[in-house]
């Protein structure tokens, strides 16, 4: 079923859905299971696959040489998705790249995903790869994720890259898109990035999830500027639950974010990370509460392989 079915189906009911990230290649998927157990009780319609790109590795050689390769450290998105669906009877959506990717590729893994029954996806540029300050488009790669929407709805229209036509009327994706209530960092201003996701959902996305932000203002402004502009469809907020003291530096180097002071000075004075749990905790709860007030449609939350938390959160909301 489509995100924007669901969100139908739920006639203004607030969902709860989660994103998780692959475990590093090598390791078995049953600790991921763990950790998606305890929050089935909050009957996700949906669970979020993260993408991770390519990147180089250096291997010793001795002799001093050493080697350069590449390597995708979290693969296995799509066979993750597929498993969970099955096991879960849930609905999943795997993210899927411009960066580190083909357009070929791109197309490949969809048409799976149109065997595995996955009508959802997210479309996403992707970042720079480590070690690189800018990103660079992939060759044969797409390089905006509005581009990337653009192939995505194609093929669900039943036109591949060497087709000439759209052969359906009937999209069989439901495509979701990245916003920024505080601004894509390397967007020139705030009216500029708006634009480009305006025209994400007019090459064909069908809805938004947003960058984490603790500061609900800024999502209820990013709401409202959308709308003015003419984006209609659903904007669900990407929750992040903090929890360690070091989140307070490297969420905001992360993720381009700002904390506000309130929860910075009773993250700091908090006596340890069990403490800073606790306080992540509760203003999620109280973040979240105001959320569902205004009438979010999803409450989405960046898991990071960890549930306890949102558990505990989600226990006091849903
Ligand atoms: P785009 O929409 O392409 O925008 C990128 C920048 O280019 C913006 O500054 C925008 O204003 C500008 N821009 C867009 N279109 C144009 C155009 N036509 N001309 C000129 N400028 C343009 N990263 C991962 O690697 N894996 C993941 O699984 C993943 N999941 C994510 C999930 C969510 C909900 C979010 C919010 C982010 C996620 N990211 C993920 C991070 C994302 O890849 C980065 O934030 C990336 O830098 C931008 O991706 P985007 O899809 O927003 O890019």
């Amino acid at each position: 079923m489509k995100i924007t079915e669901h969100i139908q189906a739920a006639q203004g009911k607030t969902l709860f859905s989660i994103e998780i990230i692959p475990p590093p290649k090598g390791t078995g998927i049953e600790d991921l299971y763990k950790n998606i157990d305890p929050l089935m009780e909050f009957k996700p319609p949906f669970i979020d696959v993260t993408t991770s790109r390519e990147e180089y590795v250096y291997l010793e050689k001795g002799n001093g040489l050493v080697e350069r390769k590449i390597t995708r450290m979290r693969p296995g998105t799509l066979g993750i998705c597929a498993s969970i669906q099955y096991k879960y009877n849930v609905d999943t959506v795997p993210h899927v790249l411009c960066g580190g990717f083909t357009k070929e590729e791109t197309e490949y893994l969809l048409v799976d995903c149109l065997y595995l029954g996955i009508d959802n996806v997210m479309a996403l540029r992707g970042d720079a790869m480590k070690g690189e300050n800018h990103y660079k488009a992939t060759s044969g790669g797409h390089k905006y994720a509005g581009d990337l929407v653009a192939h995505i709805a194609d093929i669900g229209h039943g036109k591949f890259l060497t087709d000439e036509e759209r052969t359906s009327d009937h999209n069989k994706f439901c495509i979701g898109v990245a916003g920024y209530p505080e601004k894509h960092i390397e967007a020139p201003s705030m009216k500029y990035d708006l634009q480009r996701l305006k025209e994400k959902v007019d090459a064909g996305a069908d809805y938004v999830v947003t960058q984490m932000f603790f500061d609900n203002q800024k999502y209820f402004q990013f709401v409202e500027e959308a709308r003015a502009i003419g984006i209609t469809v659903p904007i669900i907020p990407g929750i992040k639950p903090l929890a360690t003291k070091s989140h307070l530096s490297m969420l905001p180097k992360t993720f381009k974010i700002d904390l506000p002071e309130e929860l910075i000075k009773a993250v700091s004075s908090a006596k340890d990370n069990a403490a800073v749990r606790q306080v992540g905790i509760e203003w999620t709860v109280s973040q979240c509460k105001e959320l569902l007030e205004f009438g979010v449609p999803v409450l989405h939350f960046y898991s990071m392989g960890k549930s306890e938390n949102i558990q505990k959160i989600a226990k006091e909301l849903f």
